[in-house]
């Protein structure tokens, strides 16, 4: 209980914090008193694009928006200067003599909401843009943990769970215990063993009548829906892993194994050898320099992370900076404000 107040209490600060700074920046950005801070362009992260559906326990908010603000942004960036390429022409366009700014557009994990109400924004505005898939979504052998975890915790008003050293009775009853509960058991995934710590919450799912793969099929684009969604001469496909855990942590075989096999399996729906990467939650502590040699060398021309930041001609191909489109912060200004790239000379290790 305590933990979870301190908790709440931490995300309120950070979070105003967050936004103070990116009303700062959006100021700085209309007076244009920071001088040029975009560099060349900048990559968006999206996840889910659909309409809000309002939900007592929402712990992952910030991974929606609604098409609306899809819509938004893009009329924000391209007023703003910003022109719209495809992943595939990132390369091409930092040696080029264009100074305009770009932009690329990311959407991970390839959830259904992506053809349903992301495809007709991109295509009503003419935008490109690339799905990073999951493999084992795609073949529904894996699950997406924080989705389980939040439809765990929002139905029980307590679980066990096996922490490892045996089952204990976790508090679920109020909205504090419920993100207490979350925070704890995110933490334990990121951890250790993030497959024995998965396993773990999809065996207390399943004891509470929650089937953790029917939440992949329910939310993720299986092979049919992804040939659907790459009719649209604007969609390509990149490779997310197979299981979705943190790169890093992953022994040489295994992650040479997880990246090749994304790549073979968005192979055999594309027909052509997916050219981008994106490293699954892509912060600094689940990607490291040898998973950037590693998606070198298997022959992905960019990988990005989820690493705050604007490109430069300079910038590492294979640990590509990102800039996520936050539902927690679903406005123009703030558009406008992370597209000046002034968060990141203010924050330089992130603007959230
Ligand atoms: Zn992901």
């Amino acid at each position: 209980m305590k933990q979870g107040f301190a908790g709440l209490v931490r995300y309120h600060v950070k979070r105003t914090a967050i936004t103070g700074g990116l009303e700062a920046a959006h100021l700085l950005a209309r007076t244009r008193l920071l001088g040029e801070a975009r560099g060349r362009g900048a990559i968006f992260t999206l996840h889910h694009v659909r309409p809000k559906v309002r939900r007592a326990f929402d712990p992952n908010a910030h991974l929606e928006i609604t098409p609306e603000f899809l819509e938004e942004a893009i009329v924000t960036l391209r007023r703003d200067g910003y022109r719209f390429v495809p992943l595939e022409e990132l390369s091409a366009c930092l040696g080029s003599a264009d100074t305009r700014p770009f932009a690329c557009f990311t959407l991970d994990d390839g959830y259904r909401n992506n053809l349903d109400h992301a495809l007709p924004v991109f295509e009503r505005q003419d935008v490109p843009f690339t799905v990073f898939v999951t493999a084992g979504y795609v073949d529904r052998t894996h699950t997406l943990w924080w989705e389980t975890l939040a439809d765990l915790l929002s139905a029980c008003r307590t679980i066990r769970f096996d922490f490892g050293t045996g089952a204990e009775n976790v508090a679920s009853e109020s909205l504090a215990e419920k993100q207490a509960a979350f925070n704890r058991i995110a933490a334990f995934v990121h951890a250790g063993d993030e497959a024995r710590a998965v396993a773990s919450l999809n065996r207390a799912a399943g004891r509470h009548g929650i089937d953790p793969l029917a939440i992949t099929e329910r939310l993720t684009l299986d092979e049919a829906g992804l040939r659907n969604l790459i009719r649209s001469p604007l969609a390509s496909l990149g490779s997310h892993m197979i299981s979705h855990r943190a790169l890093a942590r992953l022994g040489d075989r295994e992650a040479r194994r997880e990246i090749s096999g994304s790549a073979e399996r968005v192979e055999a729906i594309t027909g052509r050898r997916p050219s981008s990467f994106a490293y699954p939650y892509g912060d600094r502590p689940a990607v490291s320099p040898r998973d950037h040699r590693l998606v070198a060398d298997l022959g992905f021309a960019v990988a990005v992370t989820t690493q705050p930041g604007m490109l430069s001609d300079a910038a590492n191909l294979h640990a590509l900076p990102r800039i996520s489109l936050n539902g927690r912060f679903q406005a123009a200004r703030y558009v406008t404000a992370l597209g000046s790239g002034i968060p990141f000379r203010i924050f330089p290790r992130g603007a959230g």
